[in-house]
């Protein structure tokens, strides 16, 4: 049996359900897909490609875009070079398997789409940003982590989340304070910014 490239992508999403990959939800891939087309975006650098499965659906709705991302995780980054295989999209998407913060990326993109380590976004930002060509955007995915960040901080018991929500709060603070960037938080999905380059 011949399989469709349907079938390829409801494999990936029982596969990260399995394996507790958080791949991007539904409404957040229609949000990013959508935006991509409205803005006309010919080029994306990820930072988290975890299996392949926002890459490839950006590239599905973008014919011609090209897309670079980075994945520190061995198993996850092979696991994404199969399945870019499957449909065919080596020659769109270029994956790296690096850790992003110690990576240096030459090329400009219009689009930085940042879904790695949610307590580094801050990070990510700084370092990437250089990349980012005039009138280019960041987007950044799960701005409310699983709702906790909307939760009262008394009610959330593990300290380790503790921390990693108040790195998001901190994020949402930086970027309303970046005058370089006009950003606004979508309650699409997990909570989506869009940061628009000023100047
Ligand atoms: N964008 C993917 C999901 C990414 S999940 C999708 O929606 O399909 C987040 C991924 O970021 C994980 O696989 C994790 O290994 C990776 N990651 C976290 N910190 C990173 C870093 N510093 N450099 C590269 N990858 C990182
Ligand atoms: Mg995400």
């Amino acid at each position: 049996m011949v399989k469709t490239l349907h079938t390829y992508l409801k494999e990936m999403k029982s596969y990260a359900i399995e394996n507790k990959i958080p791949i991007m939800q539904d409404e957040g891939i229609d949000y990013l897909t959508t935006f991509l087309v409205s803005h006309q975006i010919k080029s994306v650098l990820e930072i988290g490609t975890a299996i392949g499965y926002s890459a490839i659906m950006m590239a599905i709705a973008m014919p011609n875009m090209k897309i670079t991302s980075i994945e520190r995780d061995e198993k996850r980054y092979l696991e994404a070079v199969k399945n870019i295989k499957k449909f065919k999209l080596e020659n769109r998407i270029t994956l790296l398997y690096r850790d992003a913060l110690e990576t240096n990326i030459t090329d400009n993109f219009d689009l930085i789409f940042i879904d790695a380590a949610k307590g580094q976004n801050i990070n990510f930002f700084k370092r990437f940003e250089r990349n980012l060509n005039e009138h280019g955007f960041i987007i950044t995915d799960n701005m409310y982590f699983h709702g906790y960040v909307k939760k009262d901080p008394k009610e959330i018991k593990s300290k380790n989340l503790k921390g990693l929500v108040k790195k998001i709060k901190d994020y949402h603070k930086f970027l309303s304070k970046n005058g370089k960037y006009k950003t606004k938080i979508y309650d699409v999905g997990d909570g989506i910014a869009v940061s628009e380059k000023i100047k």
